[in-house]
């Protein structure tokens, strides 16, 4: 055949015929439906080495089209040894995610529409309904009215808006118009985190140009929660030394430890400056949502913005941010910019969500955080986050009672932190034998932790977050644990 003669085919059938795509649909239907019951039947951490999946994947794209059954053949055969299953009931590393059936669904349903929510023209449902869950979440999370809230991909990019708000809430600045470079006028912009938080507070800075050395690292306290003294006293002397504090971010819920920033306290101290306040309660934010947790947020109410991702520790699926702010209008003044061929009659009347944020382009996240919240309800959330939490601390006291394990940290939320540290062991020592531990596990295919450093000694971390993991999931890791310490 010619190649004009392929193009005309290609013409009568643009996209996949509708019998093949249907077959298709029931194998990944089944496929999907079968992983979400027993994806513990693949080992949780891929084990494959370095260029091992590339290797079989030719370097050259097709030039003819191939059947959807041998790419899904391909997809299985090839792909799946490759893929670390964040979807295992024995995934502990990170913050531990879940791909649920109602997110799930709703990510096939998105992609089957294919909908850009730049405007509210271009999908109007897509606009409104993350309007209506993100307002459903900040219900749930107890916040009061008054917050203004989008979806964004991850907290990285919510955390980076946020400063960027926040540099345009002193108008003084003019650096919208003017920029940064090549201005005597400028002082130093200074942002404020605790030595714990997130390297995407650092990130943020670096890309904002504020400059790495002007995010200030406050020492935290025993646990590892930023001190509010040593905040005040920072951020005086800065002032001393004609510097400016712009913002503070607290966290609620760190990464290494899950520790929450005394946000109340910092927000007076934030008040003294006038600097911005963003929390970063991007993994821990949704333990508010349970009744006896309400605690969590304390304080949050009078920040200026807050990251919770849905993402984390909400069942959705990748990826769901939400940027809550008090203050919209400044997020607004600092992204929104309207050529020609944006423009709509009704511009003024409507939430257009491309004016919070850089990207254009918006993908529907809210139908995925909408059904989420439907299909488990306000208390069914609660009830299982409750159960991740009973679990870390089930797991957290076999941890305390075990001769020569200790907690390195106290447990938050659903996250243990610990280490073995038998008698008479040098730290170095411990922190090798720590690590060939977690290889052992890891190895094992049955669970996956990860590690982190506290007061400079390697500490292993456990964080519950899959729908799927009971307490059997929990139990195993924990026997791999203590076989691999007796392996020495
Ligand atoms: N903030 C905290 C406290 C985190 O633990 C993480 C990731 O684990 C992030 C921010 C970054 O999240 P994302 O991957 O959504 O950018």
């Amino acid at each position: 055949m010619t190649g004009l003669g392929r193009y005309y085919r290609a013409m009568d059938t643009p996209d996949i015929p509708a019998r093949d795509r249907r077959a298709a649909l029931d194998r990944v239907a089944t496929w999907i439906d079968r992983y979400l019951d027993d994806s513990e039947r693949f080992p949780v951490l891929s084990p494959v080495k370095p260029g091992q999946i590339a290797a079989q994947i030719p370097d050259r794209p097709p030039e003819a089209p191939e059947p959807l059954p041998r790419i899904l053949d391909d997809f299985e055969r090839l792909l799946l040894p490759g893929i670390t299953h964040w979807n295992h009931p024995g995934f502990f590393a990170y913050f531990a995610t879940t791909g649920s059936t109602p997110g799930v669904l709703a990510e096939s349903l998105m992609a089957a529409l294919n909908v850009n929510a730049m405007l509210w023209k271009t999908s109007p449902a897509a606009t409104e309904l993350e309007q209506r869950a993100v307002d459903w979440l900040r219900q749930m999370l107890g916040l009061g009215a008054g917050w203004f809230g989008v979806i964004n991909d991850t907290a990285s990019v919510t955390t980076m808006l946020a400063l960027a708000a926040a540099r345009e809430a002193r108008p003084e600045l003019d650096i919208r118009r003017r920029g940064m470079a090549g201005r005597a006028d400028l002082p130093s912009l200074r942002v404020y985190c605790s030595e714990h938080a997130h390297s995407s507070v650092d990130k943020a800075v670096i890309t904002l140009g504020l400059g790495h050395e002007n995010c200030v690292h406050v020492p935290g306290d025993d646990a590892f929660r930023m001190r509010p003294d040593r905040l005040d006293a920072m951020m005086a002397a800065d002032v001393e030394a004609g510097r400016l504090p712009l913002a503070i971010v607290a966290t609620v819920g760190t990464t290494s430890t899950g520790s929450v920033d005394p946000v109340p306290a910092i927000v007076d101290v934030a008040a003294r400056f006038g600097a911005w306040v963003h929390v970063d309660a991007s993994y821990a934010g949704p333990a508010a949502i349970v009744p006896e947790c309400r605690e969590t947020l304390a304080g949050v109410d009078r920040a200026d913005s807050l990251v919770v991702n849905p993402h984390k520790w909400l069942f959705t699926p990748q990826d769901c941010s939400a940027m809550f702010t008090r203050r919209p209008e400044v997020l607004k003044r600092a992204f929104s910019l309207v050529p020609e061929y944006l423009v709509t009659g009704e511009q003024d009347a409507v939430v257009n969500l491309m004016d919070y944020g850089v990207q254009l382009g918006r993908r529907f996240r809210a139908l995925k955080l909408w059904m989420v919240i439907r299909a488990f309800g306000v208390s069914g959330i609660a009830d299982r986050l409750r159960n991740h939490m009973e679990l870390a601390r089930r797991f957290a006291s076999w941890v305390e009672t075990e001769p020569g394990w200790v907690l390195a940290a106290p447990r938050m939320f659903s996250l243990v932190c610990f280490r073995h540290a038998p008698p008479g062991l040098s730290d170095d020592a411990a922190d090798a034998l720590n690590q060939r531990i977690l290889d052992r596990v890891n190895d094992s295919g049955r669970a996956y932790l990860s590690h982190t450093k506290l007061r400079g000694r390697f500490v292993l971390r456990l964080a519950i977050g899959n729908l799927r993991t009971e307490e059997r999931h929990v139990a195993e890791a924990w026997q791999l644990l203590r076989e691999a310490a007796q392996a020495g």
